[in-house]
């Protein structure tokens, strides 16, 4: 009698988790009619954002009036602060699209990232001091730099910008409406460096920029990771918000800022866990898009998935698990471990579980539905991402063809991830899809900024 009920007990469990999954997946599959109809509501708001000052995606004129043509030469600094890195550049353009650069990368803690403007703008001097000792360069040549600062910018010149609002867990003080590119040069005026920044970029801007330098049909750059956004080269006259003089190429690239896309609360399909992810962040209601999308949030989501089914008893036979029940301790690393896991009996996902979370005992379908999980948040996300594509794609009739660098953790190390963008682009544009390139790009950021500080030497006449 006691076996026929513990086999009873297992086909009830049986049929839970069945249910579990299929309430997991209608709650986060993006259908193709979905995907058709978010494209369009994407194009209405990027054009929004063209227009006027205060709409949900920013599409902020960039400054930037031309790609560049390979022959920039010359040695530039440049600093890189993204959203978990931050790296000084020597960036040297050698002509014919060759470029070297050197780096050091350091890593802003979340003091700094969470202290004041003082204390993060100092370490940011020291860092390029200190760089700059390493590197044997003379700190009285007046160098001149590009500074890669990762968040919406309301940008004023090439060179100059104040900070929107903070994104991807910064929320240092003093930096809010300040020109970022003075609270640079007053650091390097504290630490007595003689360095010029001439200019001020936005990631997926020097991205873009650096991909041109070496492939002309870069329209286009992304990142897809701790944060994301994207930035393109759209014609001067689809921009009516823009009131300056009209560059001599007749283009001007715009940061998007589109990790703000769906705050208004409209669009995007979120579920329950998407909204807990929001509630315990330090900007709710802001970055929706980003938020369903980008390596900062995607472990997080999950991990309220999973803390869900514990608690139903759908997973781990409803035993705690407090390792997993702090913010943030699921990281999306771990979900690219857990979609790798291609073994029979998902022998990492059950160290992952067993090892690193101290769950006692895992189940081969608990391990299957913590897969599945793994598969539905990172399926959504990159589905979400191809809506960005396809919208600026079409929006620019760039159908017949073009390059979008894309940079960024989630993109370069998240199992599948380009493969499901671009299964969702070819359900989006058919055989158009095919002539978008989706390229891999990879430190572009810092280079890019160099690149543009070179732009500006040559073409101080253009604006
Ligand atoms: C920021 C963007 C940035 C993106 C990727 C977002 O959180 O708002 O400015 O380009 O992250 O780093
Ligand atoms: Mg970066």
């Amino acid at each position: 009698e006691s076996l026929l009920s513990a086999s009873n007990h297992a086909l009830t469990a049986r049929k839970q988790v069945e249910t579990a999954t299929q309430r997991l997946e209608r709650e986060f599959t993006i259908s193709t009619s979905m995907l058709h109809n978010m494209v369009k509501a994407f194009i209405r708001d990027m054009e929004r954002g063209l227009k006027r000052d205060n709409a949900v995606m920013k599409m902020i004129p960039s400054y930037v009036v031309r790609r560049p043509s390979g022959d920039e030469d010359g040695t530039y600094l440049a600093l890189d602060l993204g959203g978990s890195n931050f790296r000084v550049c020597e960036v040297t353009l050698k002509g014919k699209g060759q470029v070297r650069t050197r780096q050091k990368k350091f890593v802003v803690s979340e003091e700094l990232k969470t202290g004041t403007a003082v204390a993060l703008f100092d370490f940011f001097a020291d860092c390029v001091g200190q760089t700059m000792d390493e590197y044997h360069l003379d700190k009285n040549a007046s160098l001149k730099m590009g500074f890669t600062f990762s968040f919406p910018v309301d940008q004023h010149a090439l060179n100059k910008g104040t900070l929107f609002y903070w994104t991807k867990g910064f929320t240092a003080s003093g930096v809010v409406g300040v020109d970022a590119v003075k609270l640079l040069q007053d650091a390097f005026k504290r630490k007595k460096l003689r360095i010029n920044v001439t200019a001020l970029v936005n990631d997926t801007v020097g991205t873009l920029i650096s991909h041109a330098y070496v492939d002309t049909a870069t329209y286009m750059g992304v990142i897809l990771g701790t944060g994301t956004n994207a930035a393109y080269v759209e014609r001067i006259e689809s921009i009516p918000k823009w009131t300056g003089p009209k560059p001599e190429s007749g283009e001007m690239v715009i940061n998007m800022e589109w990790g703000a896309w769906g705050q208004d609360g409209i669009i995007l399909p979120t579920t329950e866990y998407d909204a807990a992810v929001d509630r315990a962040s330090p900007n709710p209601k802001k970055q929706s898009y980003e938020k369903m999308i980008s390596g900062l949030y995607l472990g997080e989501i999950t991990r309220y998935v999973l803390i869900d089914l514990i608690s139903t008893g759908q997973l781990f036979a409803g035993r705690r698990c407090q390792a997993l029940e702090a913010e943030h301790s699921f990281d999306t690393a771990n979900m690219s471990r857990i979609e790798r896991d291609h073994s029979m009996e998902l022998t990492d996902t059950k160290s992952i579980f067993e090892d690193l979370y101290a769950v006692r005992q895992t189940t081969l379908s608990d391990r299957r539905l913590i897969k599945r999980v793994c598969e539905l948040v990172g399926t959504r996300a990159a589905r979400l991402a191809a809506i960005g594509v396809a919208s600026v794609v079409t929006k620019t009739n760039k159908l017949a063809g073009c390059t979008v660098a894309v940079d960024g953790s989630v993109f370069e190390h998240y199992p599948h991830f380009a493969n499901r963008m671009r299964d969702a682009l070819r359900e989006l544009l058919g055989i158009n899809a095919d002539g978008i390139v989706l390229a891999q790009a990879r430190d572009g950021s810092g280079q890019g900024a160099a690149l543009i500080a070179a732009l500006a030497d040559v073409g101080e006449e253009d604006i």
